[in-house]
Formats: structure tokens, C-alpha cells, sequence
């Protein structure tokens, strides 16, 4: 599963829209192909439509991202529960609400780090993400 990164991040840490043309030697915009590879500065980042990055600004790390997605993934139906021969319940309404705690991590983290990879947060917090691969909310989302 391909999943699209919606920002990249340069050679000195900014991030851009996915969407821009970049400069394949430093990764910064470069529509016209004469790039002096010299780092933008605040006020040019801002003009491009780029956000510089302050690590001291960051709110999460790792360590929060693993904390959500394990009590997520611990919380998550995924057993298939009989309720008699014939019939199973899926919980599809619990199902539904975690993947909506999920999500809206995933786009928080996301603001608080452009780097932080929303689509493989999702899996882990899937218990199987082969049967239940929660990438898969984000390229739906992406595509509202
Ligand atoms: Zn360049």
C-alpha cells in the first residue's frame, strides 16, 4: 500500500507541501531549476507557503506516539465475538470510535511535527494491520 506523504522536508529541516516542485540537490521549492542550494531564510519559508521547524516547539515525541497507539491498539474489537453458532458481532460502533481517536492523533501529531509519519502511527495502532489497516483512514481522508 502506497501511502503519500503530504510534506517534505528539506536539507535544513523545513517542511513543505508535498505539492510544490523541489530542488533535487537540497529538496527546497525550486520552480525554475536555479536553485543556489543556500538555506531560505524565516520570512522566504513563510512567503513559499513552507513552515520552519523549532524542535524546542515540539510537544510530542515518540514516547507519546507509542503510548497512544498501544492503549488504542489494546482497546480496538478485534476478535470476532459469537453470540451463537451462526451469528458473530463485530462492534463495529466501538471499532468506529477508536479509529476516530486514532485519526484525530494522527493530525495532531502531524501539526506538532511535519516529519511525524501519520500513516505508519495508524497501523500501530491497529492490532492487525493487515485485517485492519488504519492507513487506510488517511488516504481516505486525503481524498475529501
Ligand atoms: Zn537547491
Amino acid at each position: 500500500m502506497v501511502v503519500e506523504q503530504k510534506v517534505k522536508i528539506d536539507r535544513f529541516g523545513n517542511a513543505w507541501p508535498a505539492t510544490l516542485e523541489f530542488c533535487p540537490e537540497c529538496g527546497q521549492p525550486d520552480n525554475c531549476g536555479d536553485c543556489t542550494h543556500k538555506q531560505l531564510t524565516t520570512s522566504e519559508v513563510g512567503w513559499l507557503g513552507g513552515w520552519v521547524r523549532l524542535h524546542s516547539e515540539q510537544k510530542y515525541n515518540r514516547m507519546h506516539y507509542n503510548f497512544v497507539a498501544k492503549r488504542l491498539r489494546n482497546h480496538y474489537p478485534h476478535e470476532r465475538r459469537a453470540i451463537s453458532d451462526t451469528d458473530v458481532i463485530y462492534d463495529s460502533g466501538a471499532r468506529r470510535v477508536i479509529e476516530d481517536i486514532a485519526m484525530e492523533f494522527a493530525h495532531r501529531f502531524l501539526a506538532d511535527n511535519p516529519e511525524f509519519d501519520a500513516p505508519a502511527f495508524l497501523d500501530q495502532c491497529s492490532p492487525d494491520p493487515e485485517s485492519f489497516p488504519f492507513s487506510e483512514l488517511w488516504r481516505i481522508d486525503d481524498n475529501e
